[in-house]
């Protein structure tokens, strides 16, 4: 299938490792010129120079995406560079783990600035120009937390939410422009992340780390966690030509652990 991605440029969030790195690469599979960020210098020019090596072209700004002038300096350094941007791709690393009485208002705050204000200041920033072409994606990593939260989560499972129902209300507001706007719900995928999570959780219950993947595997009816490329592989059509009938929609890469009908 072509997804005719070739020369489009992706803005793809937080990308120097995980679940944003495999976007990135599967996104410069397809022929999209890259603009990428993450918040350390030396993380980004390990990622700038495996995702150059794809062969495409790859623009890397340090930005932490939860500080409003990081990002309007990040497209502002992407249409610099490209004159436009196609495809959107918001991502943060995840809010940390833990009861709601475990967590102080700073590290509420921070929670919301990073996953919830950072996809309204992208959104912001990305809509003027591809409202002006007609045509543009933006695609939201979320969480399977947003459908069933996942205990001990309060704020991932209490952020993804907001960040839910603003997308769905701007899929419809942007929808004849030319524009959609979905989410994409990974389930337990590995990455670096996943692994701390996992060593995390073990350390807490005085158990392994195996222990725990297992717990989490037995959970899975796929009977195990998904490889980044399978999420990335989902973006990267929603980013297509071929997804144009698609937007408002959160669409879950999860093996089957959401156990919802719909
Ligand atoms: P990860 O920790 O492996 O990678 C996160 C990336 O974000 C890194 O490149 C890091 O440098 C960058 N980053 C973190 N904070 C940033 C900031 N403020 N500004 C700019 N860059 C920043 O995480 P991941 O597993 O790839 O997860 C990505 C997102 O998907 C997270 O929000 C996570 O909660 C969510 N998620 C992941 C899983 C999973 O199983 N991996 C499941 C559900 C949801």
């Amino acid at each position: 299938m072509d997804l005719g991605l070739k020369g489009k440029v992706a803005l793809v969030a937080a990308a120097s490792r995980g679940l944003g790195h495999a976007v990135a690469e599967e996104l410069a599979v397809e022929g999209c010129k890259l603009v990428i960020c993450a918040r350390r210098e030396a993380a980004l020019e390990e990622a700038c120079a495996s995702l150059a090596a794809v062969g495409t072209e790859v623009v890397a700004v340090p930005a932490d995406v939860s500080r409003p002038m990081d990002v309007d300096a990040l497209v502002a350094a992407a249409l610099d560079a490209h004159g436009q941007i196609d495809v959107l791709v918001t991502n943060s690393g995840g809010p940390p783990a833990g009861p709601f009485e475990a967590h102080s208002r700073q590290v509420w705050g921070d929670a919301v600035r990073g996953t919830l204000d950072s996809v309204l200041n992208f959104s912001r920033a990305v809509l003027p120009g591809m409202k002006s072409k007609g045509w543009g994606r933006i695609i939201n990593i979320t969480s399977i937390a947003a459908k069933q939260p996942v205990d001990g989560l309060i704020l991932s499972n209490s952020i993804r939410a907001a960040v839910t129902g603003f997308a769905r209300t701007l899929a419809n507001e942007v929808a004849a422009s030319g524009v959609t706007v979905n989410n994409v719900m990974p389930g337990f995928t590995w990455t670096e992340r996943t692994e701390e999570l996992a060593k995390h959780q073990a350390e807490t219950m005085r158990t392994s780390r195996d222990e725990i993947v297992a717990g989490w595997e037995e959970e899975i009816p796929v009977g195990r966690l998904a490889d980044p490329r399978e999420f990335a592989a989902m973006v990267a059509f929603l980013a297509s030509e071929r997804a144009s009938y698609i937007t408002g929609a959160s669409i879950a890469v999860d093996g089957g652990w959401i156990r919802s009908l719909l």
